[in-house]
């Protein structure tokens, strides 16, 4: 009865089934009939009883484990790199190459900074990793797995390598535990959730300042914090925050991959606002790979030290390795030849077997010689003066390194990462002021302004004070071209791209101020018709610039001839007043940038 009374609920529906069915329960004490009702009462309380009774002695051993755990006495499970002695004392793999395996993993991490770095580098190395067998016939025998990222993964995230003991690492959840399988329902306790943390406990392979970096840095590499690499020109991809809301902005590629802009659209996908703020990408990128390149300078010979001797000691390393595995590979050879020697030559069945056993050891170590011999010829073990050389200039250098055609913008993405945290860009408005905070890691921050090229001139944060001077140059009686070259040297600057005003837009800030100019056009010599306009006259009726004219002319839109003058050819626009109407109004209509449908092909076109 206290078996089957482990859960009241079971006990209760049993007893129902019973009282249905007639059926009568016995125990040592007697026999009961649960329609009974003095009865039904005895059994209902001894299957409280029971319950109460398994609970107890759960919490006995629950309350013991944990108070062992709290010594640091309850014998976990050890990791790869670690044995436990029978008397229960956890020590360091006592196999050399194991426990070097181990140390290079951290040291690669070190390097690397992610695990798929780390995972890489060892798969190229040939280097496997050393697991003790925890079950069966052969328990406790080294064996050589190939890596992979889930093993590598639980060895950088396990506390024991940087020799503390945890209890309550994975505690079980009991809503996603699986009916009938014990092992479910487990999940990652965060460090603050541990039970038990002592410190120094084991032996260690990295300190616990390394182990709490090395958690850092494989928080950091997920997407949700500063993102990886992303493919693309742009070199800020991910690293760029909103100065308004805060939330990071998106690179976007338009014109097929060529132009970049960074938005904060965020906000209008995620929650149907507005569209907060975005702004042409490649001068904010210019201005951060500057102030990178300033960062840089004098940490030039430094960073060139120490990739030197990163690059040794890694090759130190894989050379220690392959020493390893060729003494094993010996040893292999000569534990397999002794019982060959040891028995009687009569003995065939056998000593064909040990003659086989010891074959395969030789042509194992045979195959690893070559492989040693085939690694030397690759890759010489001491860098030479020459190579050391070239790291030396290459670092010294890295504004050439990173100017230079070849460097692939995922390298120059990964130098800004080295160095910078995040940026915040806040756009002034709607000018062409944007404040551009650079975070750096480790806490600096550096506050630079940039000048975006905006779309109109009436977004410029100096059109008004523009607009005069213009207005005041123009009172001096200076022509276009004069006043063009006295903005460019007093250093105003246009709207878009270009750096420098022409003769033509200070003809046009004109006209928007209503000043009266007479275009020096020879206008009156030509043959034309009624309501007939050049291009020059319409800019100045309409005041939309002639570049605009002459695009609608191109794309078809106007109604046009062309006269031939003493000089060059004439274009003459046909426009009523019906028509001057429809190019103002066309002219305030906002354009939309509405690619073609691609054509289709019909097959008798081939
Ligand atoms: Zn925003």
């Amino acid at each position: 009865m206290s078996r089957l009374a482990r859960s009241n609920r079971d006990w209760h529906q049993l007893l129902e089934v019973c009282a249905l069915c007639e059926t009568l329960i016995g125990d040592l004490d007697g026999v009961y009939d649960p329609r009974d009702y003095n009865d039904r009462l005895v059994l209902g309380l001894k299957g409280t009883m029971s319950e109460a009774e398994l609970h107890v002695l759960k919490q006995r051993l629950l309350a013991g484990q944990q108070a062992k755990a709290r010594r640091g006495e309850l014998r976990l499970r050890v990791p790869m790199g670690y044995v436990r002695r029978p008397s229960g004392e956890v020590i360091k793999d006592p196999d050399e190459q194991a426990q070097a395996v181990i140390a290079l993993i951290f040291e690669q991490f070190a390097r690397h900074g992610t695990l798929g770095g780390v995972l890489r580098s060892v798969v190229r190395q040939g280097i496997q990793l050393p697991c003790r067998v925890a079950a069966g016939l052969n328990k406790g025998d080294l064996v050589w797995r190939r890596p992979n990222q889930s093993t590598l993964k639980n060895l950088l995230h396990h506390p024991m390598y940087a020799g503390a003991y945890v209890y309550g690492r994975r505690p079980t959840e009991a809503r996603r535990k699986h009916p009938g399988r014990p092992a479910t329902g487990r999940r990652v306790a965060t460090p603050t959730e541990w039970q038990v943390l002592l410190k120094d406990h084991y032996p260690a392979y990295i300190t616990w300042a390394q182990f709490e970096r090395n958690q850092r840095q494989l928080e950091a590499n997920c997407n949700a914090v500063q993102g990886a690499i992303r493919r693309g020109p742009s070199l800020l991809a991910g690293l760029v925050r909103c100065g308004h809301c805060g939330l990071r902005m998106a690179a976007a590629y338009s014109n097929n991959g060529t132009g970049l802009r960074y938005m904060c659209h965020q906000e209008k996908n995620v929650y149907g606002g507005p569209r907060c703020q975005s702004l042409v990408g490649g001068p904010l990128d210019k201005l951060v790979g500057a102030l990178v390149l300033q960062a840089l300078e004098p940490a030039a010979l430094e960073i060139s030290l120490q990739v030197a001797a990163d690059v040794e000691a890694e090759r130190r390393q894989v050379h220690q390795q392959w020493t390893y595995r060729l003494e094993r590979a010996q040893y292999a050879v000569e534990r397999a030849a002794r019982p060959y020697h040891a028995v009687e030559p009569e003995n065939r069945l056998v000593a064909r077997t040990l003659e086989r056993q010891w074959e395969e050891a030789l042509a194992e170590a045979e195959r690893l010689q070559a492989d040693y011999a085939r690694f030397l010829a690759v890759q010489p073990t001491t860098l030479s003066s020459a190579e050391r050389d070239a790291i030396r200039r290459l670092a010294s250098d890295i504004p050439a390194l990173w100017r230079a055609q070849g460097t692939p913008d995922a390298e120059r993405q990964a130098i800004i990462r080295q160095l910078v945290d995040h940026v915040v860009v806040t756009v002034q408005g709607e000018s062409e002021q944007v404040t551009v905070h650079v975070h750096w890691l480790g806490g600096h921050r550096t506050e630079a302004t940039l000048l975006r090229p905006v779309a109109r001139l009436e977004q410029l944060s100096y059109y008004p004070q523009l607009l005069a001077r213009v207005a005041a140059l123009y009172a001096q009686g200076a022509d276009r071209p004069t006043i063009a070259q006295t903005l460019n040297r007093e250093g105003w600057r246009p709207a878009k791209r270009t750096t420098t005003f022409s003769a033509l837009m200070v003809g046009r800030l004109l006209a928007r101020q209503g000043l009266r100019y007479v275009p020096p056009v020879q206008a009156a010599d030509l043959a034309r018709e009624a309501h007939e306009w050049t291009l020059q006259e319409l800019e100045q009726i309409l005041g939309i610039p002639e570049e605009t004219l002459y695009a609608w002319l191109c794309q078809g839109r106007l109604t046009a001839r062309q006269v031939t003058t003493a000089s060059h050819p004439r274009w003459l626009i046909w426009a009523d007043a019906g028509e001057l109407d429809r190019l103002r109004t066309l002219r305030n209509t906002p354009r939309t940038w509405k690619r073609p449908a691609p054509r289709q092909t019909s097959m008798d076109e081939f």
